[in-house]
C-alpha cells in the first residue's frame, strides 16, 4: 500500500509530461510492487487482438493513445508470453488525500451507496416542488435476499407541473435521460452525477439557465445503476476493489471476477459480446438477464416514446425528442452509436453535431466505437435507447487514461477540480437540446 502511494507520485509526473507534449508514452517506471496491479500500455493492437485478450480473461481498456490491460507483474508476463511487449504506464490507485475521512466515504471522499441513498432522500425531501424519487426496481442481491443488496433509484428534477415526472412516455415536457455507475469502478461517474443534480436543485431561482431548463424539461438521473458491484468497490476502503460488473456470482466459478457486465446486458442487439463468465465483458446468459438492467430499461421504457421505426437504417425524425447519456471512465471520449455494429447510424450527423456541442465543455474526441476504442459492443445501454426509441444517445467516457486524475480511481479533489467542472456544461448542453436534439 505505501508503495503504491509513492508510485503515484512518478505517474503524476509521467502523465503531466504526456498530456503537456502529446508524446507517445514511454516507460519510466516499473512498479514497486510486483502484486500491485498496475496500467500496463500494450501498444497498438487491433480491435480484434483486443477483443482477444479480452475473451481470455485480461482486464482490457481501450484508448486512443494505445491499448491498457490492468494487472501485476505476473499479469504482464502472461502477456509477453503471449507475444505483447507490455509496458508500466502509471499505477491505477492514487495517493489518498485525507486520512481524516467522513463516515460513509472512501478513498478520500467518494461515497458510499448507503450514504449516496441516505444523500438523496435528503435533497428530493428538501425540495418537493423540483424533485421526486422513484424506486425502479431491486440489484440482483436484493431479489436473491430482501435483506440484502439495494433499490436501484431513478430522480426526477423539474419544476414540478401537474401530470409531471410520472412514468409515462407522454409527458408534456420532453427529457434528458442519464445513468452513472453501471460500472461500479467508475468511480467519479456517481459523484459527477450528484453534482449535476445538485447544481439543477440549487440553481433553480437563482440561475436563469437552470431556470428556464426546469420550467421547460424533464431531467432524470439513476446515479448508481449498480449498486452492488459499489458495494464491492467501496468494500476496500483506501483500496478499492476494481470490480465492474454486478453481484452475480450464479454463473460459474469466477472467483472475485464474478457478475455480468450491465453494459453488455441490455436487450438491443445482445448477444455478441464476451460468453466468459469470467471476463469483464462478460454479456450474461440472455439478453436482459439481470435485474439492474431490466430496471433501467423499463425506466426508460417509461420515460422515453418510441421514435424510430423497426429497420436499422430507420431514421428518427427531425424533430424526435429526448436526449440520454450513459457516464463511464475513462479515455475522454463521447461515444455515439452504433456499438454493435460498425454500420453508421441514421441519425450519424446529428449525433455528431450534438456531441462536438457538448464537446465544446469537455474537449472530449466524438466518434463511434470505431473511431474511439477500436471494436464493437452489444447490449449497451446507448445502443438500446438509440435503437428502440431513436433518442439522441451518448456514451461519455470521463477522464483520462493517467496521472492523477486519470484512471478509474482518480483521486477525490479531481472531482471538483477538473472533472466535474469540464462535464458540467456538456451536461447542460445535452440537457437543453431535450426538446429537438436532431433539429439544425
Ligand atoms: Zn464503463
Amino acid at each position: 500500500m505505501h508503495l503504491k502511494r509513492r508510485l503515484a507520485t512518478a505517474g503524476i509526473a509521467l502523465g503531466v509530461a504526456a498530456a503537456s507534449t502529446g508524446a507517445a508514452l514511454t516507460a519510466q517506471a516499473e512498479p514497486a510492487d510486483p502484486s500491485e496491479t498496475v496500467t500496463w500500455t500494450v501498444g497498438d493492437l487491433t480491435g480484434p487482438e483486443l477483443a482477444e485478450l479480452d475473451r481470455l480473461g485480461f482486464d482490457v481498456v481501450r484508448t486512443r493513445g494505445g491499448a491498457h490491460v490492468l494487472g501485476d507483474e505476473a499479469v504482464a508476463e502472461e502477456l509477453r508470453a503471449l507475444g505483447h511487449d507490455p509496458e508500466f504506464l502509471d499505477t491505477v490507485y492514487k495517493e489518498v488525500e485525507t486520512t481524516a475521512q467522513q463516515e460513509g466515504t472512501y478513498y478520500g471522499g467518494y461515497r458510499t451507496v448507503d450514504a449516496y441513498e441516505a444523500d438523496l432522500q435528503e435533497l428530493t425531501a428538501a425540495n418537493p416542488g423540483l424533485t421526486r424519487l422513484h424506486d425502479i426496481g431491486d440489484s440482483w442481491l436484493k431479489t436473491q435476499d430482501q435483506t440484502q443488496g439495494h433499490d436501484v433509484y431513478a430522480v426526477c428534477l423539474t419544476a414540478i407541473a401537474a401530470g409531471d415526472c410520472e412514468t409515462d412516455p407522454d409527458s408534456a415536457k420532453p427529457r434528458f435521460s442519464l445513468i452513472a455507475q453501471i460500472h461500479a469502478r467508475e468511480i467519479a461517474t456517481g459523484e459527477i452525477a450528484w453534482r449535476w443534480m445538485e447544481k439543477l436543485v440549487d440553481g433553480y431561482g437563482t440561475d436563469p439557465a437552470v431556470t428556464a431548463l426546469l420550467d421547460t424539461t424533464e431531467v432524470w438521473v439513476v446515479p448508481i445503476a449498480n449498486p452492488d458491484g459499489v458495494d464491492i468497490v467501496a468494500s476496500g476502503g483506501d483500496d478499492p476493489v476494481l470490480h465492474r460488473k454486478n453481484a452475480n456470482d450464479s454463473n460459474g466459478d469466477c472467483g472475485d471476477r464474478l457478475g455480468i457486465d450491465l453494459n453488455r446486458n441490455s436487450g438491443f442487439e445482445w448477444g455478441a459480446d464476451s460468453t466468459n463468465p469470467c471476463a469483464e465483458t462478460y454479456q450474461g446468459p440472455a439478453a436482459a438477464s439481470e435485474p439492474e438492467t431490466r430496471a433501467v430499461e423499463d425506466w426508460l421504457r417509461a420515460l422515453h416514446p418510441d421514435q424510430r421505426g423497426e429497420d436499422p437504417g430507420d431514421a428518427a425524425p427531425a424533430d424526435a425528442r429526448d436526449v440520454f447519456i450513459s457516464l463511464h471512465s475513462y479515455g475522454e471520449y463521447i461515444i455515439v452509436p452504433w456499438g454493435y455494429t460498425s454500420d453508421t447510424a441514421p441519425n450519424d450527423a446529428a449525433l455528431r453535431d450534438l456531441g462536438a456541442a457538448m464537446a465544446e465543455s469537455n474537449g472530449y474526441f466524438v466518434g463511434t466505437n470505431d473511431d474511439t476504442v477500436g471494436y464493437a459492443t452489444s447490449g449497451t445501454t446507448d445502443d438500446f435507447t438509440y435503437g428502440e426509441f431513436g433518442i439522441a444517445s451518448f456514451t461519455f467516457e470521463i477522464g483520462p487514461g493517467f496521472g492523477n486524475c486519470g484512471g478509474f480511481f482518480p483521486a477525490f479533489s479531481c472531482v471538483d477540480d477538473t472533472l466535474w467542472p469540464e462535464n458540467e456544461g456538456a451536461l447542460m448542453t445535452a440537457a437543453q437540446a431535450a426538446a429537438a436534439p436532431y433539429a439544425d
